[in-house]
């Protein structure tokens, strides 16, 4: 990509302003271009525009022309399919071949799953005998909030982004995103597809940005927003809710984890080291669902170490493009600092490093990247600080477990609840256990694997709601019940 200015989507034009900050490629420190940082004016503008596209053309749309809408900006993301692939990873850094399979094809499968959803959607209806002899019935309309606020991470910049436009413009909403200051280019082509396929003005808005005393906080406390849907840091959920207070508007907020990993002696060997190997080092670890803690059952303990620690040290890490490439950089050298104390942090309270632990040297330009390999440790006590905070890097802790009990003891010993998965062939232990941990969403013998019609969100310092399938298109829709006496 050339050096690009990525502006604000306003009203249905491209618009800048005159503060701009950098966008750099964490693969080698070069500078990409510059991005438009939103102030409150132009915050004001998308707000003030989302709120008007709610009396005008967009407001007069059926379900079932929104759910064509939806199909057409599938289509064109699908027509700019490398464009988008090119824009994540510039931004991230990551595998080409994992932006193609995972990022970009999950944005396309997001427009679509929720246009075939809305489409089906029907509402509830009751009917019952009044006092006076007559039968009334009563039934529920769907309409939208209005204007929806959307604030979304850098991990999975377009997935994530797009599993909340795609619902929002299901239910009617204008919606104003402002992506992560660190991957701003693929939602910049996002708009400039809902351009190209005809998304009425001010339906959808863009702006840039960071969040303290930025674009995020500015739109969050605006009082014209609705409701506000958010993909982050647990942190940065709570000084958003209490910007929502101011209004009583409505949250739903995908959260943290510190999810575990649970291998039982009776699983299938080869295909547990596989999917702990994938649920730790997956987007090098910056996913939320990853996992950071691995019980093992104590017989085979130190086999899984061994097997694990094999795995972990074949995997390859360099650029994007690299034949056979497993793991990228890490997004930003911010980040990676972050990540760097945590790994000396867990020698200081006592860690083995079984594999890794630093900074892998290339000896070229990806040297100023911001790399770390991939890394293991053994040995913390469960309350150790890396056990109990998530590093959101490619590491995960061992440890050894010797009864059902015990190890959900330990699972459920967290402050977040997102995710666990878990490795047996007993679906009998299977049922039993999954039922009784403390989290969103429990997976057994795989990892990851989403069926998007299902709830997805957290406990704890998780989340807060659900969305995915009709639960999204309960957040994002207000229900009127209508009782007609005849
Ligand atoms: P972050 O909370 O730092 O930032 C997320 C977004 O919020 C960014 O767009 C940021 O600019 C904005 N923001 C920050 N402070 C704000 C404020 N005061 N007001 C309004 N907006 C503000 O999170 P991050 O570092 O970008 O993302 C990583 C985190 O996201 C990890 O904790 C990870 O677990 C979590 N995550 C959760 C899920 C999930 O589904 N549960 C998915 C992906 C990532």
């Amino acid at each position: 990509m050339s050096h690009h200015l990525l502006r604000h989507y306003i009203a249905g034009a491209f618009v800048g302003s005159s503060r701009t900050f950098d966008n750099v490629s964490p693969v080698d420190g070069r500078l990409l271009g510059q991005v438009c940082e939103a102030g409150q004016a132009e915050v004001n503008a998308a707000v003030e525009a989302a709120a008007a596209a709610q009396n005008g053309p967009w407001a007069r749309f059926s379900a079932a022309q929104r759910a064509d809408l939806l199909e057409r900006i599938a289509d064109g993301i699908e027509r700019r399919f490398e464009d988008f692939v090119a824009a994540e990873v510039a931004d991230t850094g990551r595998p080409v071949h994992q932006a193609r399979s995972l990022d970009v094809a999950r944005g396309v499968q997001n427009f679509r799953s929720f246009a075939g959803l809305v489409r089906q959607a029907g509402g509830e209806f009751f009917e019952m005998r009044s006092g006076d002899g007559s039968d009334v019935f009563s039934y529920t309309v769907r309409k939208p909030h209005g204007v929806v606020a959307i604030i979304s991470p850098w991990n999975l910049p377009l997935l994530l982004l797009t599993w909340k436009v795609a619902p929002a413009l299901a239910c009617g909403n204008s919606v104003v995103v402002k992506p992560s200051e660190d991957t701003p280019s693929s939602a910049t082509l996002l708009a400039e597809v809902m351009h190209e396929v005809g998304v009425p003005a001010g339906a959808f808005n863009l702006v840039h940005g960071f969040g303290p005393n930025s674009a995020g906080e500015f739109l969050t406390r605006h009082p014209r927003v609705d409701a506000i849907t958010f993909t982050g840091e647990s942190r940065t959920g709570s000084t958003i809710m209490r910007a929502a207070a101011e209004g009583v508007r409505e949250v739903s907020f995908e959260l943290g984890g510190k999810n575990a990993a649970v291998v039982f002696a009776d699983c299938d060997f080869d295909a547990a080291v596989a999917g702990v190997l994938r649920s730790s080092f997956t987007n090098s670890g910056q996913v939320c669902l990853c996992s950071e803690r691995v019980y093992v059952e104590r017989p085979i303990y130190e086999r899984f170490v061994a097997a694990l620690k094999a795995g972990a040290e074949k995997l390859k890490i360099g650029y994007p493009d690299e034949d056979g490439v497993n793991m990228g950089s890490l997004i930003s050298h911010k980040h990676r600092d972050k990540v760097l104390g945590y790994f000396q942090l867990a020698v200081e309270e006592g860690a083995s490093v079984v594999t890794g632990g630093g900074v892998p040297r290339f000896g070229d330009a990806r040297d100023k990247g911001a790399f770390v390999q991939p890394t293991i440790w053994t040995g913390l006590a469960d309350d150790a600080r890396c056990m109990r905070e998530e590093v959101f890097g490619p590491v995960c802790h061992i440890a050894p477990f010797d009864s059902d009990e015990e190890v959900l003891r330990r699972v459920n010993d967290s402050a977040y609840g997102l995710a666990a998965s878990l490795w047996t062939r007993d679906l009998g232990r299977a049922h039993r256990v999954s039922r009784r941990i403390h989290v969103g969403m429990v997976w057994v013998n795989t990892w990851f694997l989403r069926d998007l019609r299902t709830p997805f969100g957290g406990a704890r310092l998780s989340g807060l709601g659900r969305e995915g399938g009709r639960h999204s298109l309960d957040f994002y829709s207000e229900l009127t019940t209508i009782c007609v006496n005849p």
